[in-house]
């Protein structure tokens, strides 16, 4: 049995649902446990429509979900013929359910309503994808995953109750396998005891694949992804970016700390836990190799280089000259947490302490503003903060040529540079 994810990006058109069908199409007679994502940019726009919604702007909020509905409808159109009908019952179930609730006035919270609203997105996805496929002849069964993962209550970050989910797993989905080689559902989404819709976070449905390939035993999980392989680089940033066909859980682990986008970090560990490799592969050519993720070590890794563009260093000085020391640095991290600010890099010296931050301009305001009661605060802008593992002097070279290095960090295996370019003159 193995585990399929398909991203938003692999069911925003037509014609992608048609090349899903056709992967598919190429594992006949297998088990498949497939998770499907909301297609392209729908849980953005639901995000809007909840902000709308709770902003108190009630026909804005319609109207954008009008949009929504429009889309899938017209979705639908286009791919089925004898499906169309029953397909369209289910969908307006689904919409009816959001628009009732928009109808209310919000005396909730934001993100209870966010999660009751945005987990439309994958049940109407799926829905349409499985018509389809039935309808193209490639059987399947349709399951509404917030009927098995149990979730607790932090809308917009929810956790799993493993144990009750397990139990669904192995009772009520696994034996569905018996009459059933394709078993379709939703990722990012579950339900509480009380039958509350959660999200598990953005990005979240490569982690509901993991849970599932743990909870089932896959022999293995692929992420279908618009891209070759892993890179070692972001291509967008660097295009002569080269593929690296190998990885192991802890290297990717690394990577998405510092900033890689490659896979959902929650996604490893039950992955790991059960030894499962993880296999990347291009949704638009499935002959292609693709990325094999495993449990052991792998030796000569080529430098991976990650760069986060819009950093800001905001630098804290004692104004007592006295040394920076522990109550200082807790004072700092209790206003990080207060402004949801996640430093990307940290460095203590004798009378001030500097942080690498995200340039969210507003928070970072908030933050210095309160931090200026204990500390002179300078902050600046406008540089990037260049990671690379395995690195080695030439690339370190490549990646600093006409740039200013104003922090630098290290260890064996990885180096962090802040960098300003030699151009700007702010
Ligand atoms: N649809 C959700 C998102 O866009 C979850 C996912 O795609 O993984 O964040
Ligand atoms: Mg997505």
């Amino acid at each position: 049995m193995q585990v399929f994810k398909f991203g938003g990006a692999s069911v925003n058109s037509v014609d992608r649902i048609k090349n899903l069908a056709a992967i598919l199409g190429r594992y006949k007679g297998e088990k498949l446990m497939v998770i499907i994502s909301a297609m392209g940019k729908t849980t953005n726009a639901l995000e809007k429509v909840t902000e709308a919604f709770f902003d108190g702007r009630k026909e804005d909020a319609l109207q954008l979900f009008q949009q929504v509905k429009k889309q899938h409808l017209d979705t639908a159109k286009f791919l089925l013929v004898t499906q169309y009908l029953p397909c369209e019952h289910k969908l307006a179930d689904f919409f009816t359910e959001v628009e009732w609730l928009l109808h209310d006035k919000p005396v909730r919270d934001f993100d209870y309503y966010y999660d009751q609203v945005v987990c439309i997105g994958e049940l109407l996805s799926t829905t349409i994808i499985s018509a389809y496929l039935n309808e193209k002849g490639i059987a399947n069964h349709w399951l509404d995953v917030r009927d098995i993962f149990r979730t607790d209550d932090d809308f917009r970050d929810a956790s799993i109750d493993w144990d009750f989910t397990l139990d669904k797993v192995t009772h009520g989905v696994l034996p569905l396998f018996r009459d059933h080689d394709l078993l379709l559902t939703q990722g990012f989404i579950g339900a509480t005891d009380e039958n509350e819709s959660t999200t598990l976070g953005r990005e979240g449905s490569d982690y509901s694949a993991a849970i599932f390939a743990n909870m089932m035993d896959a022999k293995k999980q692929v992420i279908w992804k618009d891209v070759e392989s892993v890179m070692n680089a972001d291509p967008k940033q660097f295009p002569d970016a080269t593929a690296i066909h190998e990885l192991n859980y802890k290297e990717v682990i690394e990577m998405a700390y510092y900033g890689a986008q490659v896979i959902h970090p929650k996604t490893i560990k039950p992955l790991q836990n059960k030894n499962i490799p993880l296999l990347v592969k291009c949704f638009f050519d499935p002959e292609l190799e693709g990325t094999l993720i495993h449990n052991h070590p792998i030796k000569n890794l080529p430098p991976i280089i990650v760069l986060k563009e819009k950093q800001a260093m905001v630098k804290f000085s004692v104004r007592d000259f006295s040394f920076v020391g522990e109550h200082h640095i807790g004072q700092l991290y209790a206003l990080f947490e207060k402004f949801h600010i996640k430093p990307n890099l940290t460095q203590n010296a004798a009378i001030s302490f500097l942080a690498v931050l995200d340039d969210k301009q507003e928070r970072i305001e908030k933050m210095a503003l309160e931090a200026s009661s204990l500390f002179d605060v300078d902050v600046i802008k406008g540089l990037q903060l260049l990671t690379i593992r395995h690195f080695n002097e030439a690339t370190l070279k490549r990646f600093t040529k006409e740039k200013s290095i104003l922090l630098r960090q290290q260890t064996t295996e990885t180096v962090q540079l802040l960098l300003k370019s030699n151009q700007d003159r702010s």
